[in-house]
């Protein structure tokens, strides 16, 4: 039998990205096929979306929704189905899904991805009579509502759906004032702990979490870590109360587009076997960032420049790194004093420190190839893709041992290394002491050939592909399903 799932989320590869949860959204329908289940994305029809939806039909229309005229599209996202939801006053505009321009979050973001989800919420009912699913699968606090809208305003009185919530990363709760509450079309009713309200506002994220039947997190230590208030962020009461339904499913890679064998952005492809031919890249990255060659290895950084991703602990590190022979080349973009930071320390360590701001896909995958380890400090990480990538890539990650982080890379200990199961160098609390003392452990492995080849070919020889999480994500949809008969 095959089980019908709506997934819903505010950006998915190839068709918008802003981070992680793209990613996921995107891999997950081919993840979940060959396990039987057919997955239906749901998006909002943001330009890039729209465009990229040559032939699509209009499936349904809402004079108003949430005082928006909109229509539902239907195409295609890579041979899967994908539904797009065009409303121009909500989402043909310039800058990214979440913000303008400049980076300031739109003002009307609480009613751009509550009408996302009351129409996804709708598409779940069976507004579309051709449309039906088994199973709603809602991600982050975009897309949350759908569950609430689900449950005390469902469509045409539908009986809810089964109702599974992601969170990618409980730092993003979609927190609003209680002022928005009577422009929701949600019943009074809705207005409780147990519905939608969250510290006298209302919190999107939260109400998903409450109306779903399980919540998951995209890595087991990040699912019990957020039963703590630090990681929590003030839901740590609701991770609590849910008890064994709140889960974490490890994301995988999307290996197709991430294989060193066969990646079009590599200077030279590369395998286990083929070590050597990673120089060529190497020579690449360092050409790109204007870094002097060296002896020492190369440590690489792709991330957003921000506190949780532990960025400020990196520039306080620069000069101990440096010091011990290493050089580093970093991508990323975000909080403006880090850039500066950054720029500065390139100055000051001109050929061994070099940064680009900006996003570049394709010189993220070139650094993944041709860089020999990889700096992943995060003070939080729900799973985190970098390291899973240059575990892939033969690029060893040097990594806070937190969330997603602690449970995919074996930290080189004497036991591991004795053992030849190690992968990468793991550290406790994001602190310059911490991350300098990995800094050099990392070194001073590297600077043993045999011993760094042979962390690198373990972790190039580790599945993290989506074939063990898309059947996890399939055992979960089935169990909800049967529970619910
Ligand atoms: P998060 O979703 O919290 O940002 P993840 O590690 O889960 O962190 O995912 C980040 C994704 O975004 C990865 O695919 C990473 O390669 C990519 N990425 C981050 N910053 C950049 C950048 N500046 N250029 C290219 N890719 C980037």
């Amino acid at each position: 039998m095959t089980l019908h799932v709506l997934s819903v989320a505010s950006e998915a590869v190839p068709l918008i990205k802003t981070g992680g949860l793209a990613d996921v959204a995107g891999a997950l329908p081919a993840a979940l096929a060959p396990q039987g289940v057919k997955m239906t994305t749901m998006l909002p029809g943001y330009p890039a979306v729209l465009a990229a939806m040559k032939r699509a039909r209009t499936v349904h229309t809402w004079p108003s929704l949430l005082g928006e005229p909109a229509r539902l599209v239907a195409g295609r996202m890579d041979g899967h189905p994908l539904l797009a939801l065009d409303a121009p006053g909500l989402f043909a505009r310039e800058g990214g899904p979440y913000s303008d321009p400049e980076g300031r979050d739109w003002g009307d973001n609480w009613r751009r991805f509550a009408a996302f989800s009351r129409a996804a919420a709708d598409v779940a009912g069976g507004a579309v009579a051709k449309l039906k699913f088994d199973l709603v699968h809602a991600h982050d606090w975009q897309a949350a509502m759908t569950l609430a809208y689900q449950r005390f305003a469902p469509f045409g009185g539908a009986k809810a759906l089964p109702g599974v919530m992601t969170i990618h990363n409980m730092a993003f709760q979609g927190y609003f004032g209680a002022g928005i509450f009577p422009r929701l079309g949600l019943p009074d009713s809705a207005w409780t702990i147990e519905g939608v309200e969250s510290y006298g506002g209302v919190g999107f994220l939260k109400a998903g979490m409450q109306a779903a039947s399980v919540i998951t997190t995209v890595s087991p230590t990040y699912a019990s870590e957020i039963r703590r208030r630090e990681f929590g962020m003030g839901l740590e009461g609701i991770v609590a109360a849910k008890g064994d339904a709140v889960l974490g499913i490890l994301n995988g890679i999307d290996t197709a587009l991430w294989n060193p064998a066969h990646d079009p952005h590599l200077t030279d492809t590369f395998t286990a076997r083929t070590l050597p031919r990673r120089a060529a890249n190497k020579r690449a990255v360092e050409a790109v960032f204007g870094l002097d060659h060296g002896d020492g290895p190369l440590f690489v950084m792709i991330s957003r420049l921000t506190w949780q991703k532990g960025a400020d602990v990196v520039i306080e590190v620069l000069d101990h790194l440096v010091g011990n022979g290493g050089r580093l080349a970093l991508l990323g973009s975000g909080e403006k004093a880090n850039e500066d930071a950054f720029h500065a320390a390139a100055a000051r360590h001109k050929g061994q420190v070099g940064v680009r701001i900006g996003y570049d896909e394709a010189l993220s995958h070139l650094m993944q190839g041709g860089g020999d380890a990889i700096l992943v400090p995060s003070r939080f990480e729900p799973c985190g893709l970098t390291q899973l990538y240059g575990l892939a890539y033969g690029c060893v990650p040097v990594v806070s041992r937190t969330g997603g982080l602690a449970d995919t890379v074996i930290d080189a200990n004497p036991a591991a290394l004795a053992a030849g199961v190690a992968t990468g160098v793991q550290f406790d609390g994001v602190s310059y002491e911490a991350l300098a003392a990995a800094v050099s452990r990392a070194v001073a492995l590297y600077r043993q050939p045999d011993v760094w080849r042979q962390i690198r070919r373990n972790g190039m020889k580790c599945d993290f592909s989506w074939a063990a999480s898309g059947k996890a994500y399939a055992e979960l949809y089935a169990r909800l399903i049967t529970e619910k008969a």
